[in-house]
């Protein structure tokens, strides 16, 4: 992350390798244009440490630290389109992590929760999003059991790679809602994940799509100490 004045500045060069980074999305196959507006609008240099930013739109992942990555920005862009909502929606993100995608839900004009397992990281992100004016609501807890006291959630966005489905976001899903969690397969590879869609069309029944390979960093047990 930034931790410089100079390197949160959003210069017109900057503007510019966003404008074709976004272009190169919708070559891609990102559609929706809200999506790509949004990105937009969110200085990515601003999220990674300041020895990448000269990195920031190239469309790939970064290191954050704590053996962490920012998500590429076509994954971002894939994973807010599949969430298909509206402004005014209530999202749940799992892995806040340089609070690159959460910016990201926040400029679609989601209502934003997100949760980071790691201190450091919350420690780190949690007060650089409110300087920078996102308003989202940031947990230090265990993803794998959610946000029972903000639930139903509209949308639930996982930002790490997942062995199996956790039960209790399934639980936390509304009517209509979608989970867009990137699942370990071992028919993508070792390390891959095959990005899955959960719908739930009613209490009892949850309809399952997929949307192609994906790489993510690992989906990890809470540490002793993190609050659910
Ligand atoms: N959305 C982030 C992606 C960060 S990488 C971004 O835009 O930068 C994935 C993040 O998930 C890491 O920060 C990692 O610490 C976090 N993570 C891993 N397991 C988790 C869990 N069980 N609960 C919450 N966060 C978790």
């Amino acid at each position: 992350m930034s931790t410089t004045a100079a390197n949160l500045s959003d210069t017109y060069r900057h503007k510019g390798l966003r404008r074709a980074l976004l272009q190169k999305l919708r070559e891609m196959g990102i559609a929706d244009e809200r999506v790509l507006d949004a990105m937009d609008r969110v200085p990515r240099h601003h999220f990674m440490d300041d020895a990448f930013v000269h990195f920031a739109y190239d469309n790939k992942a970064f290191r954050i630290g704590a053996g962490q990555t920012i998500s590429h920005p076509y994954t971002v862009a894939r994973q807010t389109e599949l969430l298909g909502l509206e402004p005014g929606a209530k999202v749940l993100e799992i892995g806040t992590g340089s609070g690159y995608q959460c910016a990201v839900l926040v400029a679609m004009g989601f209502k934003v929760h997100s949760i980071e397992r790691q201190k450091a990281l919350f420690d780190r992100t949690t007060p650089f999003l409110k300087q920078q004016g996102y308003r989202a609501h940031c947990y230090y807890g265990d993803g794998y059991k959610g946000k029972p006291a903000f639930a139903p959630f509209d949308g639930i966005l996982v930002t790490c790679g997942a062995p199996r489905i956790p039960e209790a976001l399934l639980g936390q899903l509304a009517v209509g809602g979608r989970l867009i969690i990137p699942l370990d397969d071992p028919e993508a590879g070792e390390g891959k994940q095959t990005m899955t869609e959960v719908r739930r069309m009613d209490e009892e029944t949850f309809t399952r799509r997929t949307h192609g390979t994906f790489a993510f960093v690992p989906m990890l047990a809470a540490r002793s100490g993190a609050q659910g």
